[in-house]
C-alpha cells in the first residue's frame, strides 16, 4: 500500500484525557495555525470564521448559532487548525514537482504530502512520465474534453465530489454529468451517512435530519451515539453544554469513553478555563461496536412493557396513530428479544438499560444524534430504523426539542446531496433538470463509490475526476482501490493541496489546482461569494477573505464551466459562460431546479441565511403510504470468534479527514505515532498479548483473502470488550470492499473482525 510509515517507535502514551477543549485547546489552535502562516493571515481567517460575510468553516458541517448571538470565536480548535492548513503560505511549484517523481511521492506520509502546501498551476502526468510538469489550463481542459469525448460511453467515466465543494459548484458538476449522459456521481456520503439517508428514507421520507440547533438547546434528552463530538465536530459541546443547562441530559452510547463525551471545558467561559468545565454525559454506554440495534431493540421492548404495567401512559398512542404504520408487526416483533443476547452484543447490563428506559419515561422530548458508530455497520441501516422506531413510540419526531440528527462531518456535505450531487438521484430532481435545461438526463441509476471501484477495476469505467477530496484515502480495501485507480486511463483532481490520490493515479493524471474556501473568488471584476448547507439544513454564504495561493488558480466553478463548454459545445443552452462570470446566475437556476430554494439569492443575502423546511416537521412523511414506518429489523450483531475482536477505524484528535495534522491523538493521550491498536487490557491478558508488542492486525472475511496491516504498536486503552480500535486511512486496508452496510452500501469500517499477530518481521 502506498504511503506507509514506519512503525512508530518513538510513540508515547499518557492517560487518555478526561476532558475536551479548555485553553490547551486554544493553544494548540494557534500553535497549528502560525506553524502554517503569518500571524496576519491567521488573525485574518479566524476574525472571518463563521462570521456574517465571512469564511464558512471548511472543517465540518455544524451548524452556526443566529448572527445575532454569535460570539467573535465561533469555531474551535479543529476549525481554527483546518482553515489555517488551508491558508497555508507553504507552496508547491514546477520546481517541486521536477524534483520528486510520482513514485518517490507515493512513498511519502500523507502527513508529508499534506505538509507541502498549496498547489499553484496545473500539472500533468503523461503516461510515458513518472513526473507531474506544468500545462496550461486551455490545455488541460482540451485533454480532459478529448478524453471524455473519446470514451465508449458516458457511464465510463466518474465524477467524484467531496463535501467541500460549494453549492453552486455542486450544481454544476452534476448539471454537466448529467448532460454529458451519466448519473455516476459517487461522493463521500457514500462512506459516511448513506445509512442515515437510507434509513431516514424508508421510515421518514426525508434523507434529512430533522432537529434545530434551537431544539438541541432545549430537548429533555439527547442520545449521542457513535459519534466522537470533541474531535469531530467540536462545536456540538457547546450545544449540549447549554442543553445541560437548561436542564437536559445527555445519554452518551460509545466503544470509547472519549474526552468530548465526558466533560467539556468552554474556552469562551472563565468557568470553562478556570473551573471545572461542565459533565456531558450523565450516562456513557461503553457499548461493543455494533450493539447499537440491540441496544435500541432493548429499549423498544423495555417501553413497551412499560406501556402494559402503565396502559395509556407511556406511548403516545395519537401520533401512533395517525402519523404511522407497521406498529403491530413491530410491537410483536419487539417482544421476541432474548436478554443474553443483548448482553452478548452489546456488553451492557440490563440495568443499565433500564436506566436510561428510566430517563426516557421522564423526558418530555428526545433526540437521537450519531454518526459513522453506527452508519458504518453492515446493520447501520436497520439500527437507525430501530432508532427512528425508538423515537416514534413516545412521539418524538416532529415536536420541539425532539428528532433524528445525523451529525454530517464534512462542510457541505448535505448541500452537495441536495444540489443533486447523488448517483440515485430522485426522478423528481431529472424532471426538474430536463424542464429546466432542455434536455433528458439518463435515467438509470450511477455508481457510487464502492460500486465505481468495482467498475474501475473491471474496466468499465476509465475516466476519473475527483473534484475535492481524496478519494484513494477515503474508500476500503486500499490495494483493491489503488490497483483500480491505476488501471484508469486518466485520472485527474481538482485540489487545493496534494494527497495520495495524487500520487496513486492513472495512466495519464493531472492535478488542477483550485480556490480554497478562504480565498477570494472574483470573476469579472465582482467578488463572487459561494454557499453551503450546514447538518441542521441551514443554508447560508460563505466569502473568501485571503489573497489566493497563487494567480494561477481557478474556482472550481470556472474550471467545471470551462470544461462543460469544451466537452458539451457552445450550442448546448445552458450558460456555462454566464455562471462562471456570476454565480448569482447560477443560484438563480438552483431556485427554478432544487425544491425550497425558491428566490435563492434574495435569502440568502441575509447573514443567518434560511433553513430548509423538514417535512416531518410539520406531519407530512413523503413515505409510500404517506406514514411514518415502524420497522421490523432482525437482530443482528458482531460476533467475533474468540481470539478475534472487532475493530473500529477512527479519526485521531489532530487529524482531519484522511489527513494528519500531526502524529498525535492528544485527547487520547497517544503520542509521535499512528499505527497503534488499542485494545482492553483484559483483551490483551486473555489474547496473551503485551502492552506494546508490536503486531499486524489481520481481517478476516469469506472471500478467503488475507488482509493484513502491518506494525502496529498495541496500547492497552479502555475500549469496550472485545473491541480494538486504530487510525483510518492505516487500517482502510482491512476493510473488504465487499463488506458493506445493507441497503447503503457504505463500507463496514466501525465493523471489521481481526486477530491480532505478532509483526510479520518478527515472526
Ligand atoms: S465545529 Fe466544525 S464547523 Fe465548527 S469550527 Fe469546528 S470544525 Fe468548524
Amino acid at each position: 500500500m502506498s504511503g506507509l510509515e514506519d512503525p512508530s517507535d518513538d510513540l508515547k502514551v499518557t492517560a487518555p484525557k478526561k476532558w475536551a477543549t479548555g485553553a490547551p485547546a486554544v493553544a494548540h489552535a494557534l500553535q497549528y495555525s502560525l506553524s502554517q502562516t503569518s500571524p496576519r493571515r491567521t488573525a485574518l481567517t479566524l476574525l472571518n470564521l463563521n462570521q456574517g460575510k465571512g469564511i464558512d468553516c471548511p472543517g465540518c458541517a455544524w451548524p452556526d448559532p443566529d448572527p445575532k448571538h454569535r460570539p467573535m470565536n465561533e469555531y474551535c480548535e479543529n476549525g481554527a487548525k483546518h482553515v489555517n492548513d488551508e491558508a497555508t503560505s507553504k507552496r508547491i511549484t514546477a520546481e517541486f514537482f521536477r524534483q520528486h517523481s510520482v513514485s518517490e511521492l507515493d512513498e511519502k506520509s500523507d502527513y508529508w504530502l499534506n505538509q507541502q502546501g498549496r498547489l499553484t498551476e496545473p500539472v500533468i502526468k503523461r503516461s510515458d512520465s513518472d513526473f507531474y510538469e506544468p500545462i496550461g489550463w486551455d490545455d488541460a481542459l482540451d485533454l480532459l474534453a478529448e478524453e471524455l469525448r473519446s470514451l465508449d460511453s458516458p457511464n465510463e467515466a466518474l465524477f467524484y465530489t467531496s463535501g467541500r465543494l460549494n453549492n453552486e459548484a455542486a450544481f454544476l458538476l452534476q448539471l454537466f454529468a448529467r448532460a454529458y449522459g451519466t448519473n455516476n456521481l459517487p461522493d463521500c456520503s457514500n462512506m459516511c451517512h448513506e445509512s442515515s439517508g437510507s434509513a431516514m428514507m424508508e421510515t421518514l421520507g426525508t434523507g434529512k435530519g430533522s432537529v434545530s440547533l434551537d431544539d438541541l438547546h432545549h430537548s429533555d434528552l439527547i442520545f449521542v451515539i457513535g459519534q466522537n463530538p470533541g474531535t469531530n465536530h467540536p462545536r456540538m459541546l457547546t450545544a449540549l453544554e447549554r442543553a445541560k443547562h437548561n436542564g437536559g441530559e445527555v445519554v452518551a452510547v460509545n466503544p470509547l469513553p472519549e474526552a468530548g463525551l465526558m466533560r467539556f471545558k468552554n474556552p469562551q467561559k472563565v468557568r470553562g478555563v478556570l473551573g471545572k468545565g461542565t459533565t456531558i454525559a450523565d450516562q456513557f454506554l461503553q457499548i461493543r461496536p455494533g450493539g447499537d440495534l440491540a441496544l435500541f431493540k432493548a429499549l423498544n421492548l423495555l417501553l413497551l412493557e412499560a406501556e402494559d404495567a402503565a396502559p395509556g401512559t407511556v406511548l403516545d398512542h395519537e401520533f401512533i396513530r395517525a402519523h404511522t404504520t407497521g406498529f403491530e408487526e413491530f410491537a410483536r416483533q419487539a417482544r421476541e428479544l432474548s436478554w443474553d443476547a443483548v448482553h452478548a452484543a452489546t456488553g451492557l447490563t440490563r440495568e443499565e438499560i433500564e436506566q436510561v428506559r428510566d430517563r426516557v419515561l421522564a423526558s418530555n422530548s428526545v433526540i437521537a444524534c450519531w454518526a459513522m458508530g453506527l452508519t458504518q455497520q453492515k446493520h447501520g441501516v436497520a439500527t437507525i430504523r430501530e432508532i427512528v422506531s425508538f423515537l416514534m413510540l413516545r412521539g418524538n419526531i416532529g415536536k420541539p426539542g425532539a428528532g433524528v440528527c445525523p451529525v454530517r462531518g464534512h462542510s457541505n456535505v448535505q448541500g452537495d446531496r441536495t444540489m443533486g450531487i447523488w448517483e440515485r438521484v430522485p426522478q423528481s430532481f431529472l424532471d426538474s433538470i430536463e424542464r429546466e435545461f432542455g434536455f433528458t438526463p439518463p435515467q438509470e441509476h450511477g455508481w457510487d463509490s464502492v460500486d465505481s471501484i468495482r467498475a474501475m477495476l473491471d474496466g468499465r469505467a476509465r475516466f476519473f475526476l475527483g473534484v475535492a477530496g481524496n478519494f484513494v484515502r477515503a474508500t476500503p480495501d486500499s490495494e483493491v482501490t489503488e490497483k483500480a485507480m491505476r488501471q484508469c486511463r486518466l485520472t485527474a483532481h481538482i485540489s487545493t493541496k496534494l494527497n495520495r490520490s495524487h500520487t496513486v493515479c492513472g495512466e495519464t493524471a493531472l492535478i488542477l489546482p483550485t480556490l480554497g474556501r478562504s480565498d477570494r473568488d472574483v470573476q469579472r471584476g465582482v467578488e463572487q461569494f459561494v454557499t453551503v448547507e450546514d447538518s441542521m439544513s441551514m443554508v447560508h454564504a460563505s466569502y473568501g477573505r485571503l489573497e489566493p495561493a497563487s494567480g494561477s488558480l481557478l474556482s472550481e466553478v470556472a474550471i467545471l464551466s470551462r470544461l462543460a463548454r469544451r466537452v458539451l459545445g457552445e450550442d448546448d443552452g445552458i450558460p456555462w459562460e454566464e455562471f462562471e462570470g456570476d454565480y448569482d446566475a447560477i443560484r438563480d437556476r438552483i431556485s427554478r431546479v432544487v425544491p425550497d430554494f425558491e428566490d435563492f439569492n434574495r435569502r440568502v443575502a441575509d447573514p443567518a441565511g434560511f433553513r430548509l423546511p423538514n417535512p416531518v416537521n410539520s406531519g407530512d412523511f413523503r413515505t409510500d403510504s404517506g406514514k411514518a414506518v415502524f420497522s421490523s429489523n432482525d437482530f443482528e450483531w458482531l460476533d467475533a470468534p474468540d481470539g478475534y475482536l472487532v475493530l473500529q477505524s477512527l479519526r485521531s484528535h489532530d487529524q482531519w479527514n484522511t489527513i494528519p495534522y500531526a502524529n498525535d491523538d492528544r485527547y487520547r493521550g497517544i503520542h509521535n505515532a499512528r499505527r497503534v491498536v488499542m485494545v482492553n487490557p483484559a483483551d490483551l491478558e486473555e489474547l496473551g498479548i503485551a502492552d506494546r508488542a508490536l503486531v499486524d492486525l489481520v481481517s478476516v472475511w469469506h472471500d478467503g483473502v488475507e488482509r493484513r496491516a502491518t506494525d502496529f504498536r498495541v496500547v492497552a486503552y479502555p475500549a469496550a470488550r472485545g473491541s480494538a480500535a486504530a487510525y483510518y486511512p492505516e487500517t482502510n486496508v482491512l476493510v473488504p470492499l465487499d463488506s458493506v452496510a445493507d441497503t447503503s452500501n457504505t463500507p463496514t469500517s466501525k465493523g471489521v473482525i481481526v486477530r491480532l499477530e505478532p509483526a510479520s518481521g518478527q515472526r
